[in-house]
């Protein structure tokens, strides 16, 4: 295992554009790190910079302590498992598996107990001798991990690995990942635009937007703490709650159509005409009465139900909100009702550049 440097990473595609505008972050020896962000956000060609699949264009590179930027991919230690994971058909499960080693010539007897050994650590035993063909999507997922296990990479590099995999084949491949990564500690990055992946499989999320990192952190740090609007708004589901709006003289907060939030706990940053997004998670949102303090009045869209809870969407003063339900009081479509929102739950982000004030 070894650990990866990224400084100043760089990419574009052409004289103009850049699609990675200039990456920092240290990847521990170890670590299983996801990058997560929005289709196109420049997260596959980072990874294929770290795999040597793609040239950088300014910045460094270092995996293991050892500057990469002008070794070949081969050279380099890292295994890559993609989308698309393409086995040879032509080829059994043991072939396919034990075909790198075939080509870096190692001596038959150890390729079979190399091949033996990988088969049996993701289940593939039953099936050495079939083809490709013949295996479920599942399985040939298990053979395309075998397959970059097999060469005892200092690195596993994982490209959307799963996004062709149905819901719940999906759920147990990750459990997998998890569990092979726990026996073998292979530093590992992996990417996803999938947040429920992310935050289950990660040790540290890096958070991507249009090309940008904007925050490195624990799945636990970039839900409580998101650093800014971006990744309030990219993690959670049901996503957060953002109300646009500014101060008044009184330090009440008005948002959407003349919405007003009494918000006294945002002290340091009440000052009149201040203009802030303030953000709420859909679990701190309750039900009250009417005449509750500070309450926000809003009428119910629609309601999801969800057995142990319900969702409720509602529209407050020109802004949705989305509370997480626990209550067996009847609602329904069209009742008015009032919310109210913990203070100590609030999250504020600035309106010009959605970053994250601290309060
Ligand atoms: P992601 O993996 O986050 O979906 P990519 O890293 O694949 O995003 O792509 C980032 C951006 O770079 C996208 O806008 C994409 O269109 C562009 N891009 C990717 N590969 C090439 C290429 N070979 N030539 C030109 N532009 C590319």
């Amino acid at each position: 295992m070894a650990a990866i440097s990224l400084r100043g990473v760089k990419k574009r595609y052409n004289a103009k554009t850049f699609v990675v505008h200039g990456v920092d972050a240290e990847i521990e020896a170890g670590e299983f790190v996801v990058i997560l962000g929005p289709s196109g956000c420049g997260k596959s060609t980072l990874l294929r910079m770290i795999a040597g699949l793609e040239e950088i264009s300014d910045g460094e590179i270092a995996i293991g302590g050892k500057v990469v930027n002008k070794l070949e991919p081969r050279e380099r230690g890292c295994a890559m498992v993609f989308q698309n994971y393409a086995l040879y058909p032509h080829m059994t499960v043991k072939q396919n598996i034990g075909y790198a080693l075939k080509v870096a010539k190692v001596a038959r007897p150890e390729r079979e107990a190399r091949v033996m050994k990988v088969a049996h650590s993701v289940g593939l035993e039953p099936y050495l001798d079939r083809r490709p063909g013949e295996l479920s999507g599942g399985q040939r997922q298990r053979v395309a991990m075998a397959r970059a296990m097999v060469r005892e990479p200092k690195v596993f590099l994982f490209d959307e690995p799963f996004s062709n995999l149905d819901a719940k084949l999906r759920v147990a491949m990750r459990a997998e990942v998890r569990r092979l990564h726990r026996d073998l500690g292979v530093t590992s990055v992996f990417v996803t635009h999938d947040q429920i992946e992310a935050m289950t499989l990660a040790d540290r999320l890096i958070i991507m937007n249009a090309g940008n990192v904007e925050q490195i952190g624990k799945p636990t740090e970039v839900y409580n703490k998101p650093a800014s609007r971006f990744v309030a708004d990219f993690i959670g589901s049901p996503a957060m709650n953002l109300f646009e709006g500014e101060f008044d003289a009184e330090g009440v907060f008005v948002y959407g159509q003349g919405g007003r939030m009494s918000v006294p706990q945002l002290n340091g940053v009440r000052a009149p005409g201040r203009k802030v997004v303030l953000g709420v998670r859909p679990e701190s949102v309750r039900r009250t009465g009417p005449d509750a303090q500070g309450s926000i009045p809003a009428v119910v869209d629609y309601i999801e139900e969800l057995g142990a809870s319900r969702l409720i969407h509602a529209e407050a003063n020109g802004s949705r909100i989305v509370a997480v339900d626990t209550e067996s009081s009847e609602i329904s479509t069209g009742m008015p009702v009032h919310f109210s929102v913990d203070n100590d739950a609030l999250h504020v982000f600035s309106a010009e550049n959605g970053r994250r004030i601290t309060h």
